[in-house]
């Protein structure tokens, strides 16, 4: 479809959200080129990252919808817009782990790269001031980030489902779905939709074969070839 930027409404760290002249139900979702980690605090950019992420994240919610996971993408229209429906971000990050690493290897002693005996569906506070904190279902109540328990529920419900899609489709290409973050929106007609994004920005992949990483804690961590890593976990997505 043919969408023309009205105003900007949002500016995140890695996607511009914009307004667009022909739909008022309708935003044109701009991926940046920035790498960003540790709430912001460093930064980066990487000419090309953002075309990457788009059509990974569209591909991965090409496969979810095809598996009866409703998302927000309408349509893929350049190499770093694509078209989505309006929604209401609802303000936690749903993060879900198949192998631990990471925070949770730091907070509760887990060895890294422990395979864990089922997946594990953790909620964040979407709250950059406070570094978004981890929290529990009462929690997330009490600061009204969702309305009730029946949403959480379903939150987590549809971020199961969404691993299994995700697991089996990747270890057919050779890697592993350690973990991912996502987040979800309300429409306009109160549906609760899978929203943002799906990339080696908000998710880790490891090869199947030697466990290299191929996501962004090559920048977290200075392992180098970003960028390289990005396209390669494109091409295994794509063939
Ligand atoms: P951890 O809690 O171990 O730092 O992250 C768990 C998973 O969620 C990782 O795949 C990580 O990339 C993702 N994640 C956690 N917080 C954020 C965030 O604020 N932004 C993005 N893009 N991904 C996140």
């Amino acid at each position: 479809m043919k969408a023309t930027k009205k105003e900007m409404i949002y500016e995140g760290k890695a996607k511009k959200i914009w307004s667009i002249n022909e739909d008022e139900n309708l935003l044109l979702a701009e991926f940046k080129d920035s790498l960003t980690a540790f709430n912001g605090i460093k930064k980066s950019q990487e000419l090309g990252k953002g075309a990457l992420n788009n059509k990974i994240s569209t591909q991965i919610f090409k496969i979810l919808e095809t598996n009866g996971i409703k998302t927000d993408l309408i349509e893929t229209i350049s190499d770093n817009e694509q078209i989505v429906k309006k929604c209401t971000i609802i303000p936690l990050e749903v993060i879900v782990r198949n192998i631990a690493t990471g925070s949770l290897t730091k907070r509760l002693g887990i060895k890294d790269g422990t395979v864990l005996p089922f997946a594990l569906v953790e909620f964040c506070y979407k709250n950059d001031d406070l570094n978004d904190p981890i929290l529990n279902d009462e929690h997330a109540l009490l600061l009204n980030a969702i309305e009730n328990q029946d949403e959480l529920n379903y939150l987590k419900n549809e971020a199961k489902k969404i691993n299994s899609i995700l697991k089996e489709f990747f270890i057919k290409k050779d890697l592993k779905l350690v973990d991912f973050k996502i987040e979800f929106g309300k429409d306009v007609d109160g549906n609760i939709i899978l929203a943002d994004e799906i990339s080696p920005d908000s998710c880790r992949f490891w090869d199947a074969k030697t466990n290299e990483k191929l996501d962004k804690d090559r920048f977290r961590q200075d392992l180098g070839n970003v960028k390289v890593a990005y396209e390669e976990v494109l091409k295994r997505i794509l063939s």
